[in-house]
């Protein structure tokens, strides 16, 4: 069995950035994160350890008990980034350029007069970030949420998660244009460069291999997507969040396995799942010997 690790592959500097910046903060002061910093247990337990609350962008500023209160990677609406300013608290932002540039594309295309359309997960911090300042925005995750887009509306700007298939996307952003024959679509690719490199270093991973193993936290949207698309590409996927969770039975008719990672994984996380697969190998070569010495005996 051989293990082949995808060309692009884990944490994102944007997530990265997160963390740095959120444990610096922490070194100075007390400070409370708005939500999971990031998708990903392991990372969870190093901001725990480092003293790091966790609160919700719903709490009440009263029920914070920090002097600081830091915005996750993900991204949050104006709205909401201004009433906690107001608060006395000590506000940090570290929301990902990258979702940045989604939420001023978003706000570009409703000031030149396209109604807003947001292709993601209706209920994932980014994408509520996204249309909370707009909130006449239609958010669709498939062709069927199409006919959900009111009927008059002529003259749609569209973006997306910044997590999304971008095959997924264009393909959905054709369909709305097909219904609107007469309209005008205008589209702002917001799909971000590390999700896009990771999409296309797995399929050429998933060309080569026949299973593939995709760490990341069970509730991460962009290491789900890579499993998902893994299996579509015909490989045998598996989705875990540490070494622990991988299970030698698994790879029993595996010859060539692919790892690869989503954006929110530590790479010490990735290269302990690569080692525990090669450990995998090694059981798998004396379990071979064993077998052939008994067919002998
Ligand atoms: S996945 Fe993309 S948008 Fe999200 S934090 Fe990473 S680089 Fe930024």
């Amino acid at each position: 069995m051989k293990i082949h690790l995808a060309s692009h592959y884990g944490m994102c500097f944007g997530v990265r950035d997160a963390i740095a910046q959120t444990q610096e903060i922490a070194e100075i002061q007390s400070a409370t994160v708005l939500g999971e910093l990031v998708h990903n247990p392991v990372v969870q337990k190093k901001l725990d350890a480092a003293g790091v609350a966790i609160g919700s962008l719903d709490s009440k500023p009263q029920e914070i008990k920090s002097e600081a209160v830091v915005f996750t990677a993900h991204g949050v609406a104006d709205s909401v980034r201004n009433s906690w300013a107001e608060t006395g608290k000590k506000v940090f932002d570290t929301t990902c350029p990258l979702v940045k540039k989604a939420h001023r594309s978003l706000e570009c295309l409703v000031l030149a007069g396209f109604k807003p359309v947001v292709i993601g997960t209706r209920d994932h911090v980014e994408v509520r970030g996204l249309i909370t300042d707009f909130p006449e925005s239609i958010v669709i995750i498939d062709e069927s949420e199409i006919a959900n887009i009111p009927g008059d509306w002529q003259k749609i700007g569209v973006v997306s998660q910044t997590t999304q298939p971008v095959s997924h996307v264009e393909n959905l952003v054709g369909k709305i244009g097909e219904s609107r024959p007469e309209g005008e679509v205008k589209f702002i690719d917001t799909v971000c460069k590390p999700t896009k490199n990771r999409q296309q270093a797995l399929n050429e991973l998933a060309s080569q291999c026949d299973t593939v193993v995709v760490v990341g936290g069970n509730n991460s949207n962009n290491t789900r997507q890579l499993a998902n698309r893994a299996s579509d590409l015909g490989a045998v996927a598996f989705q875990v969040e540490t070494a622990d969770d991988l299970k030698l039975a698994w790879f029993a008719e595996s010859q060539h396995v692919g790892v690869t990672a989503g954006t929110s994984t530590l790479e010490e996380t990735v290269q302990e799942v690569v080692a525990q697969l090669e450990e995998f190998t090694k059981e798998k070569r004396r379990l071979m010997l064993f077998d052939s010495l008994k067919a002998i005996a």
